[in-house]
C-alpha cells in the first residue's frame, strides 16, 4: 500500500460558509478528517502545516513547504498532496516544481467552494489529488495541479476565473492529463528543466504590468538598492510604451535584471517588433526574454534563480529556457 503525505496549508478547501454567507477560516480543518475516502487503498499521513488564506502565503512559506517535502522524500513517502488556497496556488506549485527533485509525485489542489457549500469541490479534488499522487504514471511529471478532473503542469497552469470550479486552465499548451473513473491518465509529457535546491529566498523581486500610455513612474519607484529583479509584463508579443524607456534603462544601468513576458493570456513573448519600445529594442537594451511563463510564474522563477545566486549569463540562460 502506498504512503501519501497530505500537507494542508489553508485556503477555501479548509474554510466554511457562516450564517451570513461569508467564507471564513476554521480552527479545525474539515478536510483533514476525511481520510476514510480511500480507506484500505492508501496509507494517508496528514500534516496541518499552515492554515493560511493563500494571499497570506509568502516565498518563505513556500520554502518551508519545500523543506517539509524534502524531509518526506528522505522518510520514504511515495507521494505528496498539498492543499492550498487557489489565489496563489499556481505560484506555490511552480516554486515547488523549480526547487524539488523530480523523484516522487507532488500534487497541489484546492477548492473554489468551501467545505459546507452546496456543490463543494474540496473533498472531490482532494480525493483526486491523492489518486494522482498514488499513480505510478505520475512519476517524473514534475509538480502537477489537480482540480476539476484535470491534471495540469505547475509550470503553465493559471487561475482564470474568480469563482468557477473550472478555473484552472493551461493556456496555449493545455492540461497533460485527466482523472477519469478513479484513474489518472496522461496524454502529454513535460520537458524537464533545471532544479534549484535553494534554502533561502531573496526579497525585492517585483512584477509590473505595462498599459497604454504608461510612463516611467513605477519603474523609478523601485529603482533602489533593495530591488533585486523585475518581471515586466509587456504588451502583446512583448512591447512597451516609449515613455517608459528612460526609466527602464535606469534600472538596467543599476544592474537590476529585467525579465520580459507578455500580458497576453495565450502565446509566448517574442522579440518581433523593431520600433521605439518594441521587443527588439528591449532585447538590445539588455532585458531577458522569458517565453511561455505568465508574469507571476516568471517572477517566481526569477526569485528562485536569484535565490540560487545566479546572475549575468547564467540567470539569462535559466530564465530564457522556459520552453526549450
Ligand atoms: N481566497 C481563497 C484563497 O486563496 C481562494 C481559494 O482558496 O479558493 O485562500
Amino acid at each position: 500500500m502506498k504512503t501519501i503525505l497530505a500537507i494542508h496549508t489553508g485556503g477555501t478547501i479548509s474554510m466554511s460558509q457562516n450564517e451570513k454567507g461569508e467564507v471564513v477560516p476554521n480552527d479545525e480543518n474539515p478536510i483533514a478528517e476525511e481520510q476514510v475516502i480511500l480507506k484500505g487503498q492508501i496509507n494517508l499521513i496528514t500534516d496541518e502545516m499552515f492554515n493560511l488564506p493563500s494571499p497570506h502565503v509568502t516565498p518563505e512559506v513556500m520554502l518551508k513547504i519545500k523543506q517539509r517535502i524534502m524531509k518526506a522524500i528522505d522518510d520514504g513517502v511515495d507521494g505528496v498532496v498539498i492543499t492550498h488556497g487557489t489565489d496563489t496556488l499556481e505560484e506555490t506549485a511552480y516554486f515547488l516544481d523549480l526547487t524539488l527533485p523530480n523523484t516522487i509525485p507532488v500534487v497541489v489542489t484546492g477548492a473554489m467552494r468551501s467545505s459546507n457549500e452546496i456543490g463543494s469541490d474540496g473533498l472531490y479534488n482532494f480525493r483526486n489529488a491523492i489518486l494522482v499522487a498514488a499513480t505510478d504514471e505520475s512519476y517524473g511529471k514534475g509538480v502537477v495541479v489537480v482540480m476539476n478532473d484535470e491534471i495540469h503542469t505547475a509550470r503553465y497552469v493559471t487561475k482564470t476565473h474568480t469563482t468557477n470550479v473550472a478555473t484552472f486552465r493551461t493556456p496555449t499548451f493545455g492540461p497533460i492529463g485527466i482523472v477519469t473513473q478513479n484513474k489518472a491518465k496522461y496524454f502529454q509529457e513535460l520537458i524537464q528543466t533545471e532544479v534549484c535546491d535553494i534554502n533561502q529566498v531573496v526579497e525585492g523581486v517585483y512584477l509590473i504590468k505595462a498599459y497604454a500610455g504608461m510612463d516611467g513612474t513605477l519603474f523609478d519607484a523601485i529603482n533602489n538598492d533593495n530591488t533585486k529583479g523585475l518581471v515586466l509584463e509587456g504588451l502583446g508579443a512583448g512591447n512597451v510604451p516609449p515613455q517608459t524607456l528612460p526609466a527602464i534603462q535606469r534600472l538596467l544601468d543599476n544592474h537590476i535584471p529585467i525579465v520580459l513576458v507578455s500580458r497576453c493570456y495565450n502565446g509566448v513573448a517574442q522579440d518581433i517588433y523593431d520600433y521605439e519600445g518594441g521587443g527588439i529594442q528591449l532585447m538590445k537594451m539588455g532585458t531577458i526574454l522569458c517565453q511561455g511563463l505568465n508574469g507571476q510564474k516568471a517572477r517566481i522563477k526569477l526569485l528562485v534563480g536569484l535565490s540560487d545566486n545566479m546572475s549575468g549569463d547564467e540567470l539569462r540562460e535559466f530564465m530564457g529556457n522556459a520552453i526549450s
